[in-house]
């Protein structure tokens, strides 16, 4: 004999986990949930992740939740050094690409723009004139 089995409607609740958020040095370590591939991202203080979706990343806005809610802000890095290249050229506004034969551990993360290096030079040596010009 068959026996009827009457369900009722299930729901299937997706769990979101809460990212977890903790200050590592200049970044903000994102941890998105063993759901997510990868499931560390790294956002910097320019609210850009390490990953390939960049601003639009969901870390970035984990990262705003957990300041909105009082969360610890990441140090600013001391005047002239990147922790992370900037998304922009300061000089031509243009977006830039990391180029790490340009890092070093004085002046941060290197990058290139579509002049190739020369506005990242002619941006370093600014730095350096207003370092020299704002010491006593
Ligand atoms: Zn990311
Ligand atoms: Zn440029």
């Amino acid at each position: 004999m068959q026996q009827t089995i009457t369900r009722s409607p299930v729901t299937i609740t997706i769990r979101q986990e809460p990212a977890s958020v903790r200050l590592t040095g200049y970044f903000y370590a994102v941890d998105l949930g063993s759901h997510v591939r990868p499931q560390y991202h790294y956002v910097g203080i320019n609210a850009e992740c390490n990953c390939d979706l960049g601003h639009s990343c969901p870390a970035v806005d984990a990262v705003r939740a957990y300041l909105k809610e009082g969360g610890k802000r990441a140090d600013r890095p001391p005047f002239g050094y990147y922790p992370v290249r900037p998304s922009t050229c300061p000089i031509c506004n243009a977006k830039t690409a990391s180029d790490m034969s340009l890092s070093s551990p004085h002046r941060g993360a290197g990058w290139v723009c579509p002049s190739g290096t020369s506005h990242y030079w002619k941006h370093r040596a600014h730095i350096s004139a207003q370092r020299a010009g704002s010491q006593p």
